[in-house]
């Protein structure tokens, strides 16, 4: 059946994925428990319940939310053959009234970590879902849901690798490896917007007007859309973006360069 166009409402979208979960054994164990989750926090009733009536339930739609992190941000978790077939409901979430900053943030999580093949059925909710962030980073965010939520739109428009690396911004520090002699640099990054690294070594912040695409278009989102704290965010941006000389082997080499290859690994 032809689908319509636009995103589907929620109910559509979970009645679809617990058809594609019952005809997948693989899933069968663990399915029923991460649809009642959506279906939580989608504020639709649950019609696998079940599955889960014995176990513990999230009482909080915040409960459900921090249940589905821990399923479908996990790549490596039991239930990650089933993130990909969660990403149309997600979708759908984003495009609902509420949109719950939490659907894209944990969608963008999900495409960052697949690859472009096993996404490929998925196209269509990933355009849904970039647009959907982007409405939704017009609105009152705190910094650190603005800078998951630049994060996750990074990882729909695939701009690595700040599909991933965004939020080291938030952490206030990080590592990086010399992709030559694989030393590590710890960057620091105090209230003040600086960064320092240990150990001391030379750092030539990028030059605005050489960014590369990807670089160009983060740093265009984080000036735009970082919240309250976005001066805050711009110069340790640029940081990120910038150039290091090891401290072990003096090779340069541009941190997002570094960043990219240790994920590749
Ligand atoms: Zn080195």
């Amino acid at each position: 059946m032809e689908q319509p166009e636009g995103p589907l409402p929620v109910e559509v979208a979970i009645e679809n994925l617990r058809r594609t979960l019952s005809a997948d054994r693989r899933m069968a164990d663990d399915a029923g428990n991460l649809l009642d989750l959506l279906a939580q926090v989608a504020g639709v009733p649950a019609r696998t319940t079940q599955v889960r009536a014995e176990g513990w339930r999230p009482s909080t739609t915040e409960e459900a939310w921090d249940e589905l992190y821990s399923k479908l941000y996990d790549p490596g978790g039991a239930m990650a053959a089933t993130c990909c077939a969660a990403l149309p409901v997600l979708a759908a979430l984003a495009c609902t009234d509420a949109a719950p900053v939490e659907a894209m943030i944990i969608a963008g999580g999900i495409v960052d970590t697949f690859s472009r093949e096993e996404l490929a059925a998925y196209s269509a909710d990933n355009a849904v879902l970039r647009d959907a962030a982007e409405r939704t980073l017009t609105t009152r965010l705190t910094t650190h849901h603005a800078l998951c939520t630049i994060q996750a739109l990074a990882a729909f428009e695939g701009l690595e690798p700040w599909g991933w690396a965004l939020t080291f911004l938030a952490s206030e520090d990080g590592m990086t490896t010399c992709p030559s002699c694989g030393a590590d640099l710890w960057a620091t990054i105090p209230p003040d917007g600086s960064v320092s690294l240990s150990p001391d070594t030379e750092i030539t912040p990028a030059d605005l007007s050489t960014l590369d695409p990807a670089d160009a278009r983060v740093y265009q989102l984080v000036n735009q859309y970082g919240g309250r704290e976005r001066r805050r965010l711009v110069a340790p941006l640029l940081n990120l973006f910038s150039t290091v000389v090891c401290p072990g082997c003096a090779t340069s080499y541009r941190i997002s360069d570094a960043l990219r290859a240790a994920r590749s690994q």
